[in-house]
């Protein structure tokens, strides 16, 4: 076993993007190899996200640095989405006729385009046209539009912690490979120390070495401690081997890391069952939490995922990842309403802050451009 206390440091090495493919479905294949790691925080974006709001958010860059705050960064991902629901609604209104059946179809399509998913743009629609007399043009639209979006989007809430948090604070990390698992973890691990926090991370995706390596270099920026085994390690072990440290070491949180996908004659889910039975062995009530990644860009996909996983396992939290670069804003409505399980999460690039805790007023905000 390798148990070391990572030093504190500043160096701004971005973690090995080793799983930079999104991913498409619940593939669980071997893996490809690692990529490099990058000098400079890379956009999935591209200069699409980059291009349509150039300026800073007055939300942003408290510290006046140069780079792209959570809030523009959001609003760039979001922009294809919110020209839908913006721009393409005004043009519905030729003139200033009442909303009647021919338009109704036509925001019908309109909203399916915007991956909000069928069942919620029927609901949309059934909603507007019971209210259909009361709206008279484009604007009223729109705001009746995001009243009922954010609705939506708060039926789940993240349920408040119990204070004090139980010590540790074990939180169980899943979801398919490339998602942002190991990215998601890398961050809310900085947050938590940066918060005095005493953190140990568990390297239980052991199927590629890589993934340890990954894992490793977020920790070293995080100033965390991190348990990590051989490859092909037992992932149950390792998780054990986690808490044992925390325990012993008084740690305040563990997070624990898990593989996407595993050789195929092994059971992912059987996998991570045990993982789960491991750490409750060690802490009864743990894993407090259990967190499953989605990435925003596999679009209605990762609702299928998140089926398959709370299935399987009960999942108690979710986190979005990559709505930086995605035309398919509208999935997060789908996932508030759909699931039943709280979005606590969502991530907006690669960098230790590009992560915040989902705000439904802020993001319906981000999805219209206005105020209610
Ligand atoms: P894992 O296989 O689930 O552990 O996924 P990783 O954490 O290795 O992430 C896969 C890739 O997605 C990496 O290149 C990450 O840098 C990238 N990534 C993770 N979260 C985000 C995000 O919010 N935005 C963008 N643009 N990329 C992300
Ligand atoms: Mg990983």
């Amino acid at each position: 076993m390798k148990f070391f206390r990572q030093k504190k440091n500043n160096h701004k090495a971005t973690a090995d993007k080793t799983d930079s493919e999104p991913a498409q479905s619940a593939d669980i294949s071997p893996s490809h190899g690692a990529a490099p790691v990058p000098d400079q925080p890379v956009d999935a974006a591209g200069s699409k996200a980059v291009s349509e709001n150039s300026g800073s958010d007055p939300m942003d860059n408290p510290n006046g640095n140069h780079r792209k705050g959570f809030f523009s960064r959001l609003r760039s991902g979001l922009k294809k989405t919110r020209d839908i629901l913006t721009t393409d609604i005004d043009d519905l209104f030729p003139g200033k006729r009442q909303i009647d059946d021919d338009m109704l179809e036509d925001l019908e399509e309109l909203l399916i385009t915007s991956d909000i998913g069928v069942q919620i743009t029927m609901e949309l629609v059934e909603g507007i046209r019971k209210r259909a007399r009361s709206i008279s043009g484009p604007e009223a639209l729109k705001s009746v539009m995001k009243e009922e979006i954010l609705a939506m989007m708060s039926d789940y809430p993240a349920p408040t912690p119990p204070a004090p948090l139980p010590k540790p604070y074990v939180v169980m990390v899943l979801g398919v490979n490339g998602v942002g698992k190991t990215t998601t973890i890398g961050k809310l691990a900085a947050r938590a120390a940066s918060d005095g926090k005493k953190v140990v991370i568990a390297a239980s995706d052991t199927f590629r070495a890589a993934a340890t390596e990954q894992l490793t270099i977020w920790a070293e920026r995080a100033g965390t401690d991190i348990v990590s085994h051989r490859e092909g390690a037992d992932p149950a072990a390792v998780a054990y081997d986690g808490m044992e440290a925390a325990l012993s070491r008084n740690a305040d949180m563990v997070f624990i890391d898990t593989a996407g996908r595993l050789h195929t004659k092994v059971n992912l889910m059987e996998e991570l069952k045990k993982i789960k039975r491991t750490i409750a062995k060690r802490l009864p009530d743990a894993p407090h939490e259990v967190l499953l990644v989605l990435d925003a860009t596999t679009g209605q996909n990762a609702l299928s995922q998140a089926a398959m996983f709370n299935k399987e396992i009960d999942v108690s939290s979710l986190a979005l990842t990559k709505l930086d670069g995605t035309a398919k804003g509208g999935i997060v409505v789908s996932i508030c309403s759909q699931l039943k399980i709280p979005l606590k999460y969502i991530g907006v690039g690669e960098q230790i802050d590009d992560l915040q805790e989902f705000n439904p007023e802020a993001f319906a905000d981000a999805l219209f451009n206005r105020k209610l």
